[in-house]
């Protein structure tokens, strides 16, 4: 087992092309670590940096105690699982797992008591004698993942690796890996462009867009408190819902907005460097938005436009007539006479609305 620590990592493919553009990362013994960000981030050049399969342009990776920058593949002590598990088909599952520890040369014995002790955890002794072509998708994968536990790594490393299975057993497997976690306590690395994935896995969660990191946090102190408009409508799905306004005025522990059409809103956010006409984004979750019956005091008119039936839940489309953006609210099963045409009235709590300033950087919320 062992801590990760990045400090100001860049990736150059060529000269002026800069995927990673500086990461400072602390990763602690033990925990699980989420890289999450959309397609061609950088999350896979920042994994093949770590595990020795691409040269690190600048700055120095820790192993442990251990400036691991010049050390070969091998010796890093790290096993990683990709999206493509690339199993051999002609080998059966023992001899997948068993493939690489024969040759590095362990004693046969050795061999035998790893991949057992994998198949065990997996939960696949049965398929021990199995080929490839006879499993299924889920089963594949897990032999991936043991190939990787055989080696007794002191860091795991997974890019993707439940991208290719279908919904249930993506499910499933991340159940399973959760496990598995609890189980082994080895460090682990897990990219995933999944946010889901990302908030049920992690301990902590790295939020990445353009080689550089957006935020790191749990996955609940990422949700309630965005640093920025990126992570803020990264988590959550559906999206949180955003409205460029304006800041109309300024109180103790609040802001007022206004968005077009004179409606106002009012957020619980720290003031200190708000000014008054500065442009601003609001945000509020689709959770968050209640509705109310007619007359209740700042309930805003809107019109139904789709209602989804989930089953656990209703999501409900409005809009505000003269507001640009459609309203997506997340409300409970039983608001399910809520048809296409209805008139509602929304009411944006103040303690669940957000702010970004210009820039896109949140202010402060109110505890
Ligand atoms: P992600 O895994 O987040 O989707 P990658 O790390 O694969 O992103 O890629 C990050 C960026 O680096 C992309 O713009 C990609 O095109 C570029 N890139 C990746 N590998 C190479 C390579 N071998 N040579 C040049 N550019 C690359
Ligand atoms: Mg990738």
């Amino acid at each position: 087992m062992a801590s990760i620590t990045l400090k100001n990592i860049k990736k150059n493919y060529t000269k002026d092309i800069c995927v990673i553009k500086g990461v400072d990362l602390e990763i602690k013994d033990g925990e699980f670590i989420v890289f999450v960000g959309p397609s061609g981030c950088g999350k896979s050049t920042m994994m093949r940096m770590i595990a020795g399969l691409e040269d690190i342009t600048a700055g120095e990776l820790y192993i442990g105690d251990t400036l691991a920058n010049d050390v070969h593949a091998s010796k890093r002590g790290i096993a990683m699982v990709f999206q493509s598990y690339a199993l051999y088909p002609h080998m059966s599952v023992y001899d997948n797992m068993a493939f690489a520890l024969k040759l590095a040369g362990t004693p046969k014995a050795e061999i035998d008591v790893r991949v057992k002790k994998a198949a065990e955890v997996l939960q696949m002794t049965h398929l021990l004698e199995r080929k490839p072509k006879a499993l299924s998708g889920g089963q594949r994968q897990r032999v991936a993942i043991g190939r990787a536990i055989v080696r007794n790594p002191k860091v795991f490393l997974l890019d993707e690796p439940l991208s290719n299975l279908d919904a249930s057993l993506r499910l499933n497997m991340r159940v399973e890996l959760s496990k598995l976690h609890q189980e082994l306590k080895t460090t682990m690395l897990y990219v995933t462009h999944d946010q889901v994935e990302a908030m049920t896995l992690a301990d902590r969660i790295v939020v990445f867009n353009a080689g550089i990191i957006q935020q790191v946090g749990t996955p609940l102190e990422m949700y309630e408190n965005p640093s920025n408009l990126f992570v803020a409508s990264f988590l959550g799905s559906p999206k949180m819902n955003l409205f460029e306004s304006q800041l109309v005025g300024v109180e103790q522990g609040a802001a007022l907005v206004r968005l077009p059409k004179g409606i106002t809103a009012r957020a619980a956010v720290d003031t200190a460097s708000a000014k008054v006409g500065d442009k601003v984004t609001l945000g509020i979750r689709p959770e968050h938005i209640q509705l109310a019956e007619e007359g209740v005091a700042g309930a805003i008119p809107a019109k139904v436009d789709l209602v989804e039936h989930l089953g656990d839940i209703v999501l409900a489309y409005v809009e505000i007539p003269g507001v640009n953006e459609i309203i997506c609210l997340k409300l409970p099963a039983h608001m399910t006479g809520l048809k296409f045409g209805d008139t509602v009235r929304v009411v944006f709590p103040e303690k669940n609305c957000m702010l970004f300033d210009a820039e896109g950087l949140a202010f402060k919320r109110n505890k």
